[in-house]
């Protein structure tokens, strides 16, 4: 996986295409966390769940039905804050930009992305984004450095770019709050 850092940072960057002033911090938050959510799947380590099974790390959690769920869900919680329209789909697309960034990583086990049509585990036919181990202990080696620049090169940078671009040239119009339309 890219770093749980650059997960999160994906929908934080894409919130600044939009616009401070009509972004919320809160549903903002809200999707990086939607983004973050597919790697609790380590937690099944504990109980002795291998990444081979589609429950272990990169199984089903990282698939595009898991990443409705989480938006449905995360929709729920905060139904009243935000209008769905606008919730729906961003917590929907930050979760799923979780595995399909994943996709893009040369190390670790394939993403389930098409459970439950398909249990195949994909990567992405370019996959230039060094892989990060999940725990802090598998940057012992001194590889945090080479992964965080991969993870600059291939992810931030270009996200930043479009964001930038964006800015530019998209007119504003989209407000988030619920009423402020
Ligand atoms: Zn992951």
């Amino acid at each position: 996986m890219p770093t749980v850092l650059t997960h999160a940072a994906l929908p934080v960057i894409a919130a600044m295409a939009v616009g401070r002033g009509r972004s919320s911090r809160g549903l903002v938050i809200a999707c990086a966390v939607a983004a973050v959510i597919p790697d609790l799947d380590v937690a099944g380590r504990a109980f002795g769940i291998s990444s081979e099974s589609l429950l272990g790390h990169r199984g089903i959690s990282h698939s595009i039905a898991a990443a409705a769920l989480i938006a449905i869900f995360g929709g729920a919680l905060l139904a009243g804050r935000y209008r769905w329209q606008v919730s729906l789909p961003c917590l929907f697309l930050s979760a799923l930009s979780h595995g399909l960034t994943d996709m893009l990583t040369d190390g670790g086990k394939g993403i389930a992305l098409w459970w439950p049509i398909s249990d195949e585990r994909l990567f992405a036919p370019f996959r230039p984004i060094e892989v990060s181990p999940i725990l802090l202990r598998g940057f012992e080696n001194g590889k945090l450095p080479l992964v965080l620049l991969s993870e600059l090169i291939w992810l931030i940078a270009p996200a930043l770019l479009v964001a930038l671009l964006v800015r530019i040239l998209v007119p504003p119009h989209i407000d988030l709050d619920k009423g402020q339309s």
